[in-house]
This record gives C-alpha cells, sequence and structure tokens, in this order.
C-alpha cells in the first residue's frame, strides 16, 4: 500500500523520543532531520513524548530532551511544554485515546486478550525452537480469549497474512513476506500501550504526514502497515535514516565507540552550529563538495532522496574540524560569550578587554572550546618551564644547551631594546634570525617554549606583545637559569 503524496496537505513531521535520560547522537539526527523539512515546507514539526515503557523511564528526562532539542535552537511548534491542538503530547497523558482504538479493534474482533502465562509461552517457543520455526504468536492464538479486562495483554489479531510493498522515501521500495507479521501487544498488563500501536494512533491522531526514523524500524513496518489497515488509517510518508556507523564503518556506532551524549559534547566546547552541520552530514549531503552548511542552509537545501542508503560513519575528527570551522566565523563577541565558562581559573582576574585579545590570537587554533586553558593559560598565570618540551622537539635537540642558552640570552636582550607593539616586534624578531643565523624553526620555537611551555601557540610576535615586556623578560631569564640549572645537574 502506497501512502498518497497531497501536495496541497501541510506537512507535518515529529520527533518522538522515548525519555531514557540519554541523548544519543542518533537520536538528535531523528529530530533534525524532520525539523529540516517541516521549516523548509512551511510545516508543522512537533514534539511528542513517548513514556510508555515505564522499565526505561527515568526522571527528569523530558526536561533534557527540551534543554538539548533548545540549545541546539531545534525549536517545535506543538510539544508537552507549548501544547497545540493536537495534545496531550506526552504518551503517558493519552491513555484514552489509545482505549478508544483498541476498543475499534476489539470490536471488529481484531484484538484479544493474551491469556497466557509467561511459561505457557516459553513452551510455545520451545516448541517452535524443535521444529526449526521462528516462533509467532498468531500460530498460538487462543481459540476462546477471555474478555479483555486491561489485566492481561491486549494483541493485535493479525487480519490478513500477506506480502506486503511498500515505499521508503529514502530507502526505496521495499517489501516483506507474511513471516514479518505477527500478533503483537497493542496494551500491556501495566495498562500502557506500545510504542507499535502508540506511535501509529499518535501519528494518525497528530495528522502526521512523515514519519522519519531510525532504520532499526524497518522490519515492523509490515507490521503497521497490517494494523493501519485494520484501523482504516492512511499510512504517513515514512523514511528511515541509515544507521550511524562506529568509526571503523563496520558496526554500528555504540557508546563504546566513543559516541558521546549530546549533552557531553556540549561541555565539551561544541557549538551547537557544528553538531548540527555534523549530523545533517550523517548520511545526507547536497550533491556538491560543500561541508559547511549554515542552519539556514540546510533548510533550504535538505531533501529526503538526497538521504544516503548506506551507513554514515561517525568521524569524530570531523567534528572536531567543523567545530573550529565554526569558531573561527564567530565574532569577536560572540566567541566572548560562549566561552564564558571555559576560561582557566588563572583568567579569573584578567580583564574582558585583555581576554578578548587572547580570543583574537587563539580563535583560530581552538577545536573546541574547552581546549581554551591548555591554548590560554600562560597568558593569566606564569608557566612551569618544562626542559623536555625541548628536548624532544626535533629541531632543538639538535642544538647544545650552550646554543640555547646563548640564543635565549640574544632574544632576551633584543627584545628588551623593541618596541611592544606587533609590528616593531615582527621587525625585531626578524632581525635576531639574521644576527643569529637560525632558522624560524628554530629560533621561533625556542621563543615561543621560552614565554609559553605550552605545545603551541600563536603567532609569536602577537603573543609576545600581549603578554608584555616585563613578563617576556622575566620567563626568558626564568628559562635561562633552569637550562643552566637543569645542565649542571
Ligand atoms: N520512541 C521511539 C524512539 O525513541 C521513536 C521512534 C519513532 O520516531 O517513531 O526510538
Amino acid at each position: 500500500m502506497m501512502p498518497e503524496k497531497t501536495q496541497s496537505k501541510t506537512i507535518r513531521t515529529r520527533f518522538a523520543p522515548s525519555p531514557t535520560g540519554y541523548i544519543h547522537i542518533g537520536n538528535v539526527r531523528s529530530a533534525l532531520f524532520p525539523w529540516l523539512l517541516a521549516r523548509q515546507q512551511n510545516g508543522k514539526f512537533i514534539l511528542r513524548i513517548e513514556d510508555t515503557d515505564q522499565a526505561r523511564f527515568v526522571e527528569g528526562a523530558t526536561e533534557l530532551v527540551i534543554n538539548t532539542l533548545g540549545w541546539l535552537g531545534i525549536a517545535w511548534d506543538e510539544g508537552p511544554d507549548i501544547g497545540g491542538d493536537f495534545g496531550p503530547y506526552t504518551q503517558t497523558e493519552r491513555k484514552d485515546h489509545y482505549l478508544k482504538w483498541a476498543q475499534k479493534l476489539i470490536d471488529k474482533g481484531l484484538a484479544y486478550a493474551d491469556p497466557y502465562t509467561v511459561d505457557e509461552v516459553e513452551a510455545f517457543r520451545t516448541e517452535a525452537k524443535n521444529n526449526k520455526k521462528a516462533f509467532l504468536y498468531r500460530d498460538y492464538r487462543p481459540e476462546n480469549p477471555p474478555t479483555w479486562d486491561g489485566t492481561k495483554p491486549l494483541r493485535f489479531k493479525v487480519p490478513e497474512i500477506k506480502r506486503y510493498s511498500w515505499h521508503d522515501e529514502v530507502m526505496g521500495d521495499l517489501s516483506a513476506g507474511p513471516e514479518a507479521l505477527d500478533d503483537f501487544i497493542l496494551i500491556k498488563s501495566d495498562g500502557l500501550p506500545t510504542y507499535n500501536f502508540a506511535h501509529i494512533v499518535d501519528d494518525a491522531e497528530m495528522d502526521i504526514t512523515h514519519i522519519i526514523r531510525g532504520l532499526e524500524y524497518i522490519p515492523s513496518i509490515p507490521k503497521y502497515l497490517s494494523l493501519y489497515e485494520a484501523l482504516e488509517l492512511q499510512p504517513p510518508i515514512m523514511a528511515c535514516l541509515p544507521h550511524i556507523l562506529a568509526p571503523d564503518g563496520k558496526k554500528k556506532l555504540g557508546k563504546r565507540d566513543g559516541a558521546k551524549s549530546v549533552d557531553e559534547y556540549r561541555t565539551e566546547g561544541i557549538l551547537p552550529e557544528a553538531l548540527i552541520n555534523f549530523l545533517a552530514s550523517l548520511g545526507w549531503n547536497d550533491g556538491t563538495e560543500q561541508e559547511i552548511f549554515t542552519v539556514d542552509e540546510l533548510i533550504e537545501k535538505f531533501s529526503l532522496n538526497r538521504v544516503q542508503r548506506s551507513g554514515a560513519r561517525f568521524d569524530e575528527q570531523r567534528l572536531s574540524w567543523m567545530n573550529g570551522q565554526w569558531i573561527r566565523k564567530l565574532t569577536i563577541d560572540d566567541l566572548f560569550e560562549r566561552v564564558r565558562n571555559f576560561w582557566p581559573e588563572s583568567a579569573e582576574q584578567a580583564s574582558d578587554e585583555f581576554k578578548k585579545q587572547v580570543l583574537v590570537l587563539v580563535q583560530d587554533r581552538l577545536k573546541t572550546l574547552a581546549e581554551l586553558p591548555l591554548l590560554t593559560s600562560y597568558f593569566f598565570t606564569e608557566p612551569t618551564p618544562d626542559w623536555q618540551m625541548i628536548n624532544d622537539n626535533k629541531q632543538l635537540s639538535k642544538l647544545s644547551r650552550d646554543e640555547i642558552i646563548s640564543l635565549l640570552k640574544t632574544a632576551q636582550s633584543a627584545l628588551l631594546a623593541s618596541e611592544y607593539d606587533a609590528e616593531s616586534l615582527q621587525a625585531t624578531l626578524n632581525t635576531l634570525l639574521e644576527t643569529t643565523g637560525q632558522k624560524p624553526g628554530i629560533l621561533f620555537s625556542l621563543i615561543r617554549f621560552a614565554i609559553s611551555w605550552a605545545p603551541f601557540s600563536p603567532a609569536l610576535n602577537d603573543t609576545i606583545s600581549i603578554i608584555g615586556s616585563t613578563k617576556v623578560q622575566a620567563r626568558l631569564q626564568l628559562a635561562i637559569d633552569t637550562g643552566l640549572k637543569e645542565q649542571t645537574e
């Protein structure tokens, strides 16, 4: 059965997370794609909380979803917090809706109370296994099921055992034989519906036009199609998104592969713009080489038929790279706002003006905001000399300690005599290259170490200028002293 595409109908898409307390990166993609589609088509995007699995329910998880989407800028038009014409938007508040639809099935003789105990079902399973058959409930339908009083699970009685064919906007034309059909549970013995039943009722009542969800739902779709038929409902357009694969590209991405929750990426200082950009690229591209997309560009260019079928490899380094690109695009004032909580403790006393100067220097090098202390602490506090850095440096390790000390002394006096604006300092440094006959790779690296003792620092003249003459002199002196001391030890 093919859903009809009605162009005139307002597009209504939804994100339907289960509040389990952890927002996997793949979940967010299942919010992003339907959101992009709704925004592009002037449609509506709905947030629905699927909390019928009480065993997995985690207190505060809905707030986490709301907060995370809010941070990402994915805004919904209807949802549990803001309401809407099709509410409530939390499944546990919709029990009467499911009962109403369940009653329709009961009235049609298409639902029955499951009379079996756990042990009986286990015996059926064993029997099927011994007969080398897949276990199907429908092979054990009770002849005279008891009247359903809510204490037993209510099962769907699949009306017709047949092959189903359907179209998936991403995966193409699909079909599955009767083995995919079974009498699944509609309402559990705790009175709550299963996902399988509840989402169909909700999508129908909420007038959802497109269901966009993970690939793992494909095997269940024939079951859903038979239920749509039984309920005389037109299925929405369906689209299943490719799996997100672990970095090795071989298996589905799991927590063990280093995939973090959205909250962790946020804490690391990944920008929401970068995360959105990255997630959009997991399984989608616009057919060009473009990698950096603003949200507006994504809204304009997104299309389900450019979503790939094969799994999308999750490459965290690519996320860092993208984040770096996004950090560079920010104005200093914007970046300054975003790094408020990321400064090293030593920066507490520093003025905003000084911090902004530092930010200008490191903006190009930051890949995550959380790298800020590593890249900037020497601007705020006196670094501790670590000669190992020099010993480990390929170029510098070729020089004798005497040569190094002598270079440091020469640099110290040249810098003492220099004006301290960035331009004059550059001239001083260039002259130093000439007088010492050294390459920048040696001389500048050495000065860099001696004034920062950090693995990398921004342009040397700018760095020296911001640290200021007094401190630069003192740091060079300390480098000389500790270098001499190490030598005699
Ligand atoms: N509650 C389901 C989940 O979190 C939603 C699947 C769907 O989008 O229909 O996986």
